[in-house]
């Protein structure tokens, strides 16, 4: 078994992976940072993100588990008191395999994928969003922005917003408001809202100069664009479950 650790630049995360790497290839596992079939990430949920999006163009061929150095996250099972557990549970159990769709965003000839969310913000001016959904419009939108998290993501940028936390197993986008202005003459929903798993969503604006697309940790400038597509992608992030950890421990440990 080829296998990689993305890990987070700190010393616990570090002696972390040391000690794994050192186990694993003792039991014949074989490191290799270009084509792993496993992506051991041990870190925190950001560093999740960043080893999903190092591996992007291979997710087909890779299976991702998590340590979290700290408390439980959404994407990992174990934590840094549990690591002879986690390497226990590698080499003689059998995983359950769950796998999460991307968001898939594009416009012009570019095309990203986020785990988490997507987000268009404009902090300079009040930036207006038509909102198109499955070809029917839906809302015209003034304020600072948008954001479509996906079910994982509805515990990120998403929960800061109000939007309701989605639970595990629902395959739903869900869009915030982003400070929408709601007055005389701006009107818009207001409220979060989730939306089917197969929902085809266009922003649409005679302007986006100055809004930043956000693509989980990353921003890309909108200068220019004028119409952005968004939905539910056919990659998907697949991860091991060598044990059960419940849904509701793993939001518990969040505040
Ligand atoms: P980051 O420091 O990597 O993440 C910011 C915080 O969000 C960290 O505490 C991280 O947990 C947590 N987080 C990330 N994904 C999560 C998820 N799916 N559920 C629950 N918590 C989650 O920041 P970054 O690199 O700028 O951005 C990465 C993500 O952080 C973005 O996708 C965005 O959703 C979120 N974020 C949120 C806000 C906000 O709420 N105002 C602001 C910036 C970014 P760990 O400590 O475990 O890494
Ligand atoms: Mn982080």
């Amino acid at each position: 078994m080829r296998f990689s650790c993305v890990t987070r630049y700190d010393v616990l995360s570090e002696s972390i992976c040391a000690r794994i790497e050192k186990e694993l290839q003792a039991n014949n596992y074989i490191k290799d940072q270009d084509n792993p079939e496993l992506v051991i990430v041990i870190g925190g949920d950001g560093t999740f993100l960043m080893a999903v999006h190092q591996y992007m163009d291979k997710l087909a061929n890779i299976c991702f588990i998590g340590i979290h150095t700290g408390t439980l996250g959404f994407f990992t099972d174990y934590t840094d008191k549990e690591v002879e557990i986690f390497i226990d549970d590698l080499l003689h159990k059998k995983p359950q395999e769950i796998s999460y769709q991307l968001l898939k965003v594009s416009y012009n000839d570019k095309i990203h994928y986020a785990l988490n969310e997507m987000r268009v913000e404009n902090v300079t001016r009040t930036q207006k969003i038509n909102v198109i959904v499955n070809g029917e419009d839906f809302e015209k939108f003034s304020g600072t922005g948008l954001c479509i998290c996906t079910q994982l993501g509805s515990t990120a940028f998403n929960r800061s917003l109000h939007g309701a936390v989605i639970q595990e197993g629902l395959p739903l986008l869900q869009m915030s408001e982003i400070s929408g202005i709601h007055n005389r003459y701006y009107r818009s929903l207001g409220s979060s809202i989730v939306m089917k798993d197969d929902a085809k969503i266009q922003f649409v604006s005679n302007s986006f100069d100055h809004a930043l697309l956000c693509i989980d940790y990353m921003s890309f400038p909108l200068d220019g664009v004028r119409k952005i597509d968004i939905e539910l992608s056919k990659k998907h992030v697949r991860m091991l479950r060598y044990r059960w950890v419940g849904y509701f421990k793993r939001l518990k440990s969040l505040f």
